[in-house]
């Protein structure tokens, strides 16, 4: 085990030393006043320069990242991190801008942010973009509450229900319900596409909309959309298009031309923003025309050569973020939609796809694949076989731990039994592909031969199988003194 920094700590110790000062000195009391002042020092750890580099550069070893192994979680993937684009977000120009700087002092800036709408309006056939929204998940909020403010401006008070499949990634009903609709799940079909029937049943003058991820996630694409978007639209209901993960339509289709009213990206995942730990992200959303006088403000304009921002809008739902969004992540994107083009990105999904269903196609052997034998950008397969001879998917992919692999998602979607979720991504190499089927392989081969030893997995690791409940819900943040 790592130790901690405060375990390595001894008195005295310091990383640097400063100069002697050559005039007099306050006391922290003349400055601040002896009540502001701390009656004992903190208790911060003290280590030299060379064991601060060690600690840190030991912890980095212990995290697992794109940078250090395959990662094919399915959904929330992290796809490509262009190392140039980090590059690019630092310049000077990019990171040290300040947002209450004059709006003549930052046209590059916003130049940017109306140059990045355009090229997700015309990624996603939507007539206007805001770029504010940090995740996607507060993408969806905020399209959640333009689809309501427009059903309210329109007096049409009673559409209190939002429609979700069961396949729908959590933050859907989540983002429902915290906008305050009631949501309504619509089942999926035996082939794992939205129940058109059932939908037509539950669809009325109380839908405010419907939520859909296209492809879905089990990777398959929604081939009825356009039914579905009829069906919505016509009992004057609108369509929200969760485009989170965008790598297998990017130059393909468009949620805009498939019907739908409201979008939102995953600048982190799709266009190129790392996002690990959580953060940083931009989730912004497209609207069709109707819906754009609700849309937060600012928004970017450029009248007369010269880019400005507009707070005058009298029916916008208001700002969903302190200033104008996720700046340097827009900026990772900007670059990346530059640098690919337009048959760039195009080949992104085709690569996307392609690698997804090599992988799907050689597995089918080893594992059920309970939807189909052809996915788009990623697949769900099932462990329900193993987990009859005894081995669970949970102890399959700590077992992936052991041969070095980020594991895939697990147990998503909910309505596949013992489910893995795979999302190759476009940028591995069809070496890296090759290994990880075998390891699969390998991992069904020991859970057949040797069950005990997969269940006893990981078995490489620093640490054995942790009890996860416990670590989300009563987390040791803070290092206790022995004294
Ligand atoms: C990741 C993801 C989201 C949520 O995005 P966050 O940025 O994590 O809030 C929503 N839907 C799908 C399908 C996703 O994969």
């Amino acid at each position: 085990m790592s130790r901690l920094i405060f375990e390595i700590s001894r008195p005295g110790r310091r990383a640097f030393e400063l100069p002697k000062p050559q005039f007099p000195q306050k006391t922290a009391e003349e400055l601040f006043g002896a009540d502001l002042v701390r009656k004992k020092d903190a208790r911060l750890p003290e280590v030299t320069e060379v064991d601060v580099a060690r600690h840190f550069t030991e912890l980095s070893r212990n995290n697992f990242g794109v940078d250090s192994g395959f990662y094919p979680l399915g959904s929330c993937t992290m796809k490509y991190n262009p190392k140039i684009n980090e590059k690019i977000a630092s310049l000077d120009g990019f990171a040290n801008l300040h947002p209450y700087q004059p709006e003549e002092t930052v046209q590059g800036a916003l130049k940017l942010m109306y140059g990045l709408s355009k090229q997700l309006k015309e990624i996603t056939g939507m007539d206007h973009m805001c770029l504010q929204p940090s995740a996607g998940a507060q993408g969806e909020m905020a399209g959640l509450m333009i689809i309501k403010a427009y059903h309210k401006k329109r007096g049409d008070d009673a559409r209190t229900k939002i429609i979700c499949p069961d396949s729908a990634h959590g933050t859907n009903p989540a983002s429902a319900a915290v906008a305050g609709f009631d949501v309504v799940q619509v089942r999926s079909n035996s082939r794992g596409l939205v129940d058109v029937d059932e939908l037509r049943r539950l669809a009325g003058s109380d839908t405010a909309g419907l939520m859909l991820t296209n492809p879905n996630t089990l990777g398959l694409f929604e081939e009825d959309i356009i039914e579905i978007s009829r069906i919505i639209h016509g009992c004057g209901g609108l369509l929200y298009y969760d485009g989170a993960n965008a790598n297998a339509i990017l130059g393909k289709t468009r949620p805009g031309d498939m019907g739908f009213d409201v979008v939102h990206l995953n600048l982190h995942k799709t266009f190129t923003t790392p996002h690990g730990g959580g953060g940083p992200g931009a989730g912004p959303i497209g609207v069709k025309e109707r819906l754009y006088p609700f849309v937060p403000v600012p928004v970017v304009t450029f009248k007369d050569g010269v880019y400005g921002l507009d707070y005058n809008r009298p029916d916008s739902i208001g700002k969903v973020r302190s200033f104008y969004g996720n700046f340097l992540v827009l900026a990772r994107a900007y670059a990346y939609i530059l640098s690919m083009g337009g048959p760039g990105l195009s080949l992104v999904s085709e690569n996307a796809v392609l690698n997804a269903n090599y992988m799907l196609a050689s597995l089918v052997d080893d594992f059920d694949v309970p939807f189909g034998k052809r996915c788009m950008h990623e697949f769900v397969i099932s462990g329900e076989k193993q987990k009859e001879m005894g081995v669970s998917t949970l102890s399959m992919a700590k077992r992936l731990l052991d041969y070095g692999y980020h594991p895939p998602t697990i147990y998503f979607p909910l309505i596949v039994r013992e489910a893995m979720m795979i999302e190759p991504t476009e940028t591995e190499s069809k070496e890296t592909l090759d290994e990880f089927i075998g390891t699969l392989k390998k991992i069904n081969e020991e859970a057949i031969s040797n069950p005990d030893m997969v269940n006893a997995s990981p078995h490489t690791t620093k640490t054995g199988r942790l009890d996860e409940v416990k670590a989300a819900r009563t987390p040791v943040l803070r290092y206790t003194f022995n004294e």
